[in-house]
C-alpha cells in the first residue's frame, strides 16, 4: 500500500514532535515545518531512517514566507494527505487593560492568520484529488475563555469557529476536518507563554499530572486511522486533574 504523506506546522517541539515522531512510527511519510532548522535537520536525521522527510524552515505568520516555502515543494504539495495545523503558542499571561500589543498580534499572525496561509496552500490540491484531512490544534482556551487568557482565548476560539466553517465547506469533497482541544500539556508552551521565565513555566505544571504531548499525538493518529466514513470533528482532551479550563486539583489543594 502506497505511503500517506502528511505535513506537520510547529515540528520542532511538544505536540508536533511528537506527532511527527509517531508518524513516522506508523510509515507516514513526512514534511515538516517550524522556524528552528537545526531542530528541523535533527528530526530529518532521525525519522529519515524509516520515512521519507522533508523540512521546510518558515515563519507561518509571514504571508511571503510561507509562499516561497510552498513553492519549494510545489511537486509534492498534491500529494499530501494530512494536514497537521500545529503551530501555534501562547505570548503573555495577563488583563486586557495591560496587555502588549505586540504579543497580542502575534497569537492572532500566528495562531489564526498563520493557520490560514498554510491551509490555502494545500486545500485546494485536496478538493482537486477529493480526499484529505486537516486537523487543527484548538484548545480548552477556545471551549471556555478563563482569566488573563483573553486574546489566546480568542485566537483559539476562532479556529473553533474556522474548523466548524472548513468541514462545512469542505465535507463536499470528501475533506475531512477534525478540532482537537487539549486542557494542560507539558511542552515548551509555557516557556513561550511565560517568555522564556522556566520557573513560572515549571510551576505550571506541578503538583499535578499534565497531559504528555505523546497523549495528543496518540488521540491525532486514532482520529486518522478511522474508517473513512468516520469523522471525529471535535475533540476536548483534559488531564484527569483539570475538569475544566479554571480548575486544577494539585498535590497542594487537594484533600486529605
Ligand atoms: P510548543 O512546544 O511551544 O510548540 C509550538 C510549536 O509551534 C513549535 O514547534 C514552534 O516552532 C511552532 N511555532 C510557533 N510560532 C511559529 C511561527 N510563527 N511560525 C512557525 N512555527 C511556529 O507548544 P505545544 O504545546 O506543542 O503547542 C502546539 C499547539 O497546541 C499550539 O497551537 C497550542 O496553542 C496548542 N495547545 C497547547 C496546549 C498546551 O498546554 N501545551 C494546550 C492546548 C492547545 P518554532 O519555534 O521552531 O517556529
Amino acid at each position: 500500500m502506497e505511503k500517506k504523506l502528511a505535513l506537520i506546522t510547529g515540528a520542532t517541539s511538544g505536540i508536533g514532535q511528537a506527532t511527527a515522531k509517531l508518524f513516522a512510527s506508523r510509515h507516514i511519510n513526512l514534511i515538516l515545518c517550524g522556524r528552528r532548522k537545526e531542530r528541523l535537520e535533527m528530526l530529518e536525521k532521525e525519522l529519515g531512517q524509516s520515512v521519507d522527510v522533508d523540512i521546510l524552515a518558515f515563519d507561518i505568520s509571514q504571508p511571503h514566507e510561507v509562499k516561497s516555502a510552498f513553492l519549494s515543494i510545489k511537486e509534492q504539495v498534491p500529494h499530501i494527505d494530512i494536514l497537521i495545523n500545529n503551530a501555534g503558542n501562547a505570548h503573555g499571561l495577563g488583563p486586557i487593560d495591560k496587555g502588549d500589543m505586540n504579543d497580542f498580534e502575534k497569537m492572532i499572525d500566528t495562531n489564526l492568520k498563520g493557520l490560514l496561509y498554510v491551509s490555502q496552500e494545500i486545500i485546494p490540491s485536496m478538493v482537486k484529488k477529493k480526499s484529505g484531512h486537516i486537523i487543527n490544534l484548538g484548545s480548552i482556551a477556545g471551549k471556555e475563555v478563563y482569566p488573563k487568557g483573553n486574546v489566546y482565548c480568542a485566537t483559539k476560539s476562532a479556529v473553533d469557529a474556522l474548523s466548524k466553517a472548513m468541514r462545512i465547506d469542505l465535507a463536499e469533497h470528501q475533506i475531512k476536518v477534525s478540532n482537537i482541544n487539549p486542557g494542560l500539556v507539558e511542552t515548551e508552551f509555557s516557556l513561550v507563554r511565560f517568555k522564556g521565565n522556566q520557573e513560572l513555566a515549571k510551576k505550571t505544571y506541578q503538583g499535578f499530572t499534565p497531559l504528555t504531548p505523546f497523549d495528543i499525538a496518540d488521540l491525532i493518529y486514532f482520529i486518522i486511522s478511522r474508517p473513512v466514513h468516520v469523522n471525529l470533528a471535535d475533540c476536548l482532551i483534559l488531564p484527569l486533574a483539570q475538569p475544566c479550563a479554571t480548575t486544577v486539583i494539585r498535590e497542594s489543594t487537594r484533600e486529605g
